[in-house]
């Protein structure tokens, strides 16, 4: 059984539709930015640590709420007992949370990353506030594990390398939730799996992931969680895929 907390560091929008999707629509995406607590077996576990605190030199999101602390209190977890951090991958809104004032944020805490984003953020965006302070700050500090595959880093938790929406891209399933990151970032990605966002880095290989894992996480029927969508289930609707809130089924803490 794995319990499951939905922390929602913030909502926001940083473009519209149309700039996202390419689709005909100006609006602007209004979307969650959530982080995930997990317990398995004694361990206390944190999937992504969300956007962050307000303020700072980053200009992505700048009116954020950064909630994430005060959830993490309301679930009656402080951070010293995060036993692992794990990333599904390195993009600015969710490592957030992974330093504050030049140390660990979680202090117990074992962090690990797939090598590929970590290696190409530094080598190529070296310049912006968050690699510098959130991802090569924390691997300063020597707590920032990088793995080069998939694998289980702890009992419970495994972790598959899935590139396509970064190269260091990462599912990770604790227990029978599966923790899919930026598999698809909207309901749109879900009907139609061939959809891009801009944001993809290899927009071919992010489609044929959803091909792969869509079908199959429809066909467990088990909890996923997707941090621009929030905890739920995926079914298979018409020749494309669709998402039931768990917030619909029951309560915001899910057991599975
Ligand atoms: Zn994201």
């Amino acid at each position: 059984m794995t319990d499951v907390v939905v922390l929602t560091d913030t909502v926001g929008s940083f473009t519209t539709m149309r700039d996202a999707f390419g689709i005909d629509d100006d609006s602007a995406w209004s979307l969650p930015f959530n982080a995930f607590l997990a317990r398995t077996g004694d361990a206390i576990v944190l999937v992504d640590t969300g956007v962050g605190p307000p303020g700072g030199n980053e200009r992505f999101l700048t009116d954020r709420a950064g909630r994430l602390p005060e959830l993490l209190a309301e679930a009656g977890v402080q951070p010293d007992e995060i036993a692992l951090v794990v990333f599904t991958h390195l993009h600015v809104d969710h490592v957030g949370w992974n330093m504050q004032g030049g140390a660990p944020f979680f202090p117990r805490a074992r962090y690990v990353a797939h090598r590929g984003d970590f290696e190409s953020f530094t080598t190529t965006q070296a310049h912006r506030p968050y690699v510098r302070d959130q991802l090569a700050a924390l691997h300063a500090t020597g707590r920032l594990e990088l793995i080069d595959d998939g694998g289980s880093p702890l009992a419970g938790v495994e972790i598959e390398h899935v590139p396509g929406h970064t190269s260091g891209s990462c599912i990770v399933t604790i227990g029978s939730v599966t923790f899919v990151g930026d598999l698809a970032v909207h309901e749109l990605q879900l009907a139609d799996p061939g959809l891009g966002y801009v944001f993809e880095e290899d927009r071919p290989a992010a489609a044929a992931a959803r091909r792969t894992w869509l079908p199959r996480l429809a066909a467990r029927g088990d909890l996923v969680g997707i941090p621009h969508l929030g905890l739920g289930r995926i079914r298979q609707e018409g020749d494309g895929f669709g998402w039931v809130p768990f917030a619909e089924e029951s309560a915001a803490t899910a057991s599975n």
